[in-house]
This record gives structure tokens, sequence and C-alpha cells, in this order.
């Protein structure tokens, strides 16, 4: 995760969040936004007890763009 493209703190206190009870942040109820290193993309976790998430395109507090998702590359 590039810091410098971080929108807003709240996006930073989210992506730093780190739990003592649930060391993989998909199963943390308190995680509203995860980073996914492999395609560079930010979303919004599903819990459906896999590493699936929602890509978010937009900041959901603040509405800055997200960066573009690698996936297509
Ligand atoms: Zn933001
Ligand atoms: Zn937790």
């Amino acid at each position: 995760m590039d810091e410098d493209r971080i929108c807003c703190d709240l996006m930073r206190t989210q992506l730093k969040h780190r739990c003592e009870q649930h060391p993989n942040p998909h199963d943390c109820p308190d995680v509203l936004v995860i980073h996914s290193p492999r395609f560079d993309e930010y979303g919004i976790p599903i819990r459906d007890a896999g590493a699936s998430s929602m890509f978010m395109r937009f900041c959901p507090w603040y509405g800055a763009s997200m960066p573009e998702s690698k996936r297509d590359l």
C-alpha cells in the first residue's frame, strides 16, 4: 500500500487497524475497508469466511476516487 495515496485519515485508520482477536482482517467486524495487495484494490470485505471483498471506486467517507484496480493487467 502506498501511504501517499491514502485519501483521508479515516481510511488510513481503517487500513492500519490491527486486531488481536482477528489476525485475518476478513474475520474482524471492526474492519470496514481492506487493501488487497494482489490487485492493489481497496474494498469492503464480504463476510463469507473467504477472502472476497467488494471493490470500492470511491472513498466511502469523502468520495475521493480510489486507485484503479490492477485486476485487468
Ligand atoms: Zn477517504
Ligand atoms: Zn477484531
